[in-house]
């Protein structure tokens, strides 16, 4: 085959994407009923706001966007993050105006031009939550808290929630300029990145995964001691109130987070199912980013998580077992079959297959459109009978509906119930209702049976 999609970038197929739905219908529920907004922002922004939003300094900006101009000669990037297009839109739309906090949510695509390895892609999906206009710790544990109910809901287990902060503008040079002195004698054992660090952004040493680097940062004490009464005060507010809600962490003090916009908390939740790129979502507060966008100084916190990379823990199947109230969600196996499977043989039956099919996809009878619509499936391929009910069963559906032509002149269709092999005639006239009623009473149960509407 000549065209393959983009490298780092692949397509997701249906039968994949089941998990994406649950993903995406778990995120959307938890979130609003914590009073957090869907917002959608553009796929691409002018270059600008990722530079003055993210940093220059970053490996983002330095190394990873998608650039180019367009027709107009403007510089446009893909948008590699989601917190940068939020805030702008927060300033834009001048939501600051109204009564405070703003909270908002997305889930889209993101990308990064890295290199691209397990779990590591240059289109990838990241859901977020974003919470505009409060200092509040509480605000950052009610996020932190989000990220860890939508895993649990997703029965997504084995994970590990670490926390730090990096202080603020007030009391991080202390820390940097103690890193520099304290690292800037041991240049020599440093990686070429990091020492190009050292000079512009001494905190990313933290982070960095060198054994010459991590080495040289064993002994650099915690940021803990340089911390003003401020940043103390809201650690310790986080802290405590993540324990309070029951929620466990740890403290790691090599958090730094990659962007330059965050500023006391940070945090990251790790899986060890995933390797090299172990990180399932991260965030952290960013006082400083709507001021430096050009808005009135207005706080914020939140985090962004791949999902990707809970869809490849999903997958695996690991982190089953403490699975919450979602375990038995439908779907979990898969799409599900459809209801009904209509089986036309001969021309005339063919056209009253397709009439039949819509009506009951339709839910017909119903005063809302669609409710109680059925899943219906019919053959396109000129099947023979036998080659229908094969396929049918392949399909899973549960009833058959046969026309045959001889039947259809007497107004009638064979019903079958494939999972007892009964089979009725049945009137042409009924079979919308009597198949609406089954739909119905099988829609009924399963609501009964995961609590889900
Ligand atoms: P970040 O915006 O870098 O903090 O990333 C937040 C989350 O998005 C990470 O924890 C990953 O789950 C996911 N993520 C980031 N970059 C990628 C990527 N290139 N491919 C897949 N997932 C990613």
């Amino acid at each position: 085959m000549e065209y393959k999609a983009p490298r780092g970038t692949r397509d997701i197929l249906p039968d994949e994407m089941h998990l994406w739905h649950k993903v995406e219908d778990i995120v959307r529920l938890v979130c609003e009923r914590a009073g957090y907004g869907e917002i959608r922002t553009p796929i691409f922004e002018y270059t600008e706001l990722f530079e003055r939003g993210i940093g220059q300094v970053t490996d983002i900006v330095e190394k990873e966007m998608y650039t180019f101009l367009d027709k107009a000669k403007r510089s446009i990037t893909l948008r590699p993050e989601g917190t940068a297009s939020v805030v702008r839109a927060f300033l834009e739309h001048k939501l600051y105006a109204r009564p405070q906090p703003t909270k908002f949510y997305y889930i889209g695509p993101m990308f990064r031009y890295e290199r691209p390895q397990s779990g590591r892609y240059r289109q990838f999906w990241q859901f977020g939550v974003e919470a505009l206009g409060s200092q509040d710790p509480a605000m950052d544990v009610e996020v932190i808290g989000i990220l860890i109910e939508i895993y649990r809901q997703l029965g997504l287990g084995g994970f590990e929630v670490q926390l730090n902060t990096i202080g603020c503008p007030e009391c991080r040079p202390r820390y940097r300029d103690e890193l520099r002195s304290y690292l800037g004698g041991r240049a020599g054992e440093l990686c070429e990145d990091c020492r190009r660090r050292l000079v512009r952004n001494p905190l990313r040493l933290l982070d960095c995964k060198e054994p010459g680097c991590q080495r040289a940062i064993d002994e650099v004490p915690p940021i803990f001691e340089y911390l003003c009464d401020e940043c103390r005060e809201h650690f310790e507010g986080v802290k405590a109130l993540l324990s309070a809600l029951g929620v466990s962490f740890v403290i790691n003090p090599r958090i730094v987070r990659g962007l330059d916009y965050y500023t006391k908390t940070v945090f990251e939740v790790v899986h060890s199912e995933l390797g090299a790129q172990d990180v399932l979502g991260a965030g952290g507060r960013y006082d400083g980013l709507a001021g430096e966008c050009g808005g009135p100084p207005t706080p914020g916190v939140g985090f962004a998580a791949g999902i990707d990379r809970a869809i490849q823990v999903l997958s695996a199947g690991a982190g089953a077992g403490e699975a919450g109230d979602a375990e038995s969600r439908p779907g979990d196996a898969g799409a599900p079959g459809p209801d009904v499977y209509i089986a036309p043989i001969g021309r005339e039956a063919k056209a009253e297959a397709l009439k039949l099919a819509f009506a009951l996809r339709q839910g017909a009878g119903e005063e809302t459109p669609g409710a109680g619509g059925l899943k219906v499936e019919t053959d396109f391929m000129g099947r023979s009978l036998k080659a229908q009910m094969k396929y049918a069963n392949k399909l899973g559906a549960r009833q058959v509906v046969i026309l045959g032509d001889e039947e259809l002149h007497r107004g009638v269709a064979l019903l079958r119930d494939m999972s007892t092999g009964d089979q009725e005639e049945v009137p042409i006239t009924d079979i919308v209702k009597r198949l609406s009623t089954f739909g119905r009473a099988e829609a009924a149960t399963v609501q009964e049976a995961t609590g889900c509407r």
